[in-house]
């Protein structure tokens, strides 16, 4: 009966909203397990509730180009739930999103912040605005705009964003210029911020380096060491070019990164000074991979290709964004040889994606866990500002290194019994899920 009431529950949301459905499927798999046993979580309806965000806003966003012609695009903040600390979580732009894409991501963003154990709610936002072409006067005419809509839904102790796809250190100064514009008030309201002017060190390599810091539990436990390992990343944003530093670091060989357009290969492995090269690429000149010769760094483009069956890899990381992963490209990741996924992205694969690699006995490590790294380290942002301090990289890390090793002993203690290839994804969710629901409970729950 209680199992039946779960998938009765996840059936009831709006056909419309593929995503969302999508994760709540995911988590609702995991809790199954635990559902019949805890029958408070029935009776006080938790799951269910879960399943509709606190809050959904929506507003226009009307800006300037360079050349005085006006346009507007949709912005919208996803406040998913609070029961454990003020709204966090990122702001995303990006053509494609629609209320959908902030319904999945805010809804994952609660149990991920969860994992970090600090004291976090869960939101997420953004607009469909495209930030590829457009001039940096644009882009921050477009920011401007942009936080004069969202600054009365926001604040340091009910919601605090920072940034995803397409809002960097850039677009956060311009967004926090005019929250501090808009209300006089230095306070912290976002994270990401550069460290100039209150952001944490290592915030923007938090998400990378602790997504090979969960890997490097889960390779200790498995007797396997980095150094003989392979990795296969996609995506050559901000968590893609950090976990590959990371893992080059450790001395761990990266073939692949790749943006919208295809796919660098390197299939001995980029060097650190490959690794410079193309972050001076994307990130100073936002340039194309495809024109990696002009920056010196040494592999073979594959145009419109994605990394998966360019060659032999043990560890697919998939870091660029959501189901960007099909059941078809299972078929080149079991082919390189891989054993293990790691999700440094959001849900990047999509789920039938993930059953068949699970079926083929690939260890899946999941976002909520692996990328989790980014959000603690805006947990750890907010405490700076709040005791106006600004602590070192190198105390940074330290802290990043132990909430990691933390989510990673948090998702072994929670999946007792499992033991297949999805044993981090039910450990992950029912520990999300268990921390949040025990506090909606524990406050009266009637929100
Ligand atoms: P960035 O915008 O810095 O980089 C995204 C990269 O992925 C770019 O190389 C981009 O290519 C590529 N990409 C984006 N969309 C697509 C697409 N539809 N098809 C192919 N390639 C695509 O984003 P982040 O690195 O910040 O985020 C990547 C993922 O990690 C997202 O799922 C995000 O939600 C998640 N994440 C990010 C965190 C953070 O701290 N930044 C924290 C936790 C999760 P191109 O260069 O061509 O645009």
């Amino acid at each position: 009966m209680a199992k039946n009431d779960l998938k009765e529950i996840v059936n009831m949301i709006d056909p419309n909203h593929n995503i969302f459905h999508q994760a709540v499927k995911d988590v609702s798999e995991s809790i199954e397990k635990i559902y019949d046993a805890e029958p408070i979580y029935k009776k006080c309806r938790v799951f269910d509730r879960l399943f509709h965000h606190d809050r959904i806003i929506k507003f226009r966003v009307t800006w300037e180009d360079d050349n005085s012609d006006v346009h507007h695009n949709f912005g919208w903040r996803v406040q998913h739930n609070n029961a454990l600390g003020a709204y966090k979580g990122g702001l995303r732009f990006h053509p494609n999103v629609n209320e959908d894409t902030f319904k999945f991501l805010s809804f994952e963003q609660t149990f991920k912040n969860t994992l970090t154990g600090l004291p976090m709610g869960g939101a997420k936002g953004g607009s469909d605005f495209n930030p590829k072409g457009k001039s940096d006067r644009e882009i921050m005419r477009f920011c401007q705009a942009f936080m004069r809509e969202l600054a009365p839904f926001i604040g340091p102790e009910t919601d605090v964003p920072a940034g995803d796809i397409g809002v960097g250190a850039r677009e956060i100064g311009y967004l926090y210029g005019t929250y501090k514009a808009i209300t006089e008030k230095h306070n912290g309201v976002l994270t990401g911020k550069a460290p100039l002017y209150g952001g944490s060190l290592i915030r923007t390599e938090a998400t990378g380096y602790g997504a090979a810091y969960f890997l490097s539990h889960v390779l200790n436990n498995d007797d396997k060491d980095i150094k003989n390992l392979r990795v296969a990343i996609s995506g050559a944003g901000n968590v893609s070019l950090h976990l590959a530093e990371k893992i080059i670091d450790m001395n761990g060989t990266v073939v692949s990164l790749s943006d919208s357009n295809g796919t660098l290969m390197s299939k001995d492995g980029f060097t650190i000074d490959d690794l410079k090269a193309i972050k001076s690429l994307k990130l100073d000149h936002r340039d194309r991979l495809k024109n990696y010769k002009k920056y010196d760094i040494n592999g073979d483009y594959h145009d419109d290709k994605e990394p998966w069956s360019l060659c032999d890899y043990d560890i697919a990381a998939p870091s660029a964004t959501q189901n960007e992963i099909d059941d078809k490209d299972t078929k080149g990741i079991i082919k390189s040889g891989a054993s293990y996924v790691l999700e440094a992205a959001n849900m990047p694969l999509t789920h039938k994606a993930t059953l068949t690699c699970i079926e083929k006995g690939l260890i899946i490590l999941p976002a909520k866990a692996v990328n989790a790294g980014g959000v603690a380290v805006s947990g750890i942002e907010r405490t700076q500002n709040a005791l106006m301090e600004q602590w070192s990289a190198e105390k940074v890390d330290t802290k990043l290194q132990n909430i990691m090793k933390d989510i990673y002993q948090s998702c072994v203690l929670h999946a007792p019994n499992c033991d297949g290839a999805d044993k981090y994804i039910h450990g992950a969710n029912i520990a999300g899920f268990r921390k949040v629901a025990n506090a909606i409970i524990a406050q009266g729950g009637l929100n």
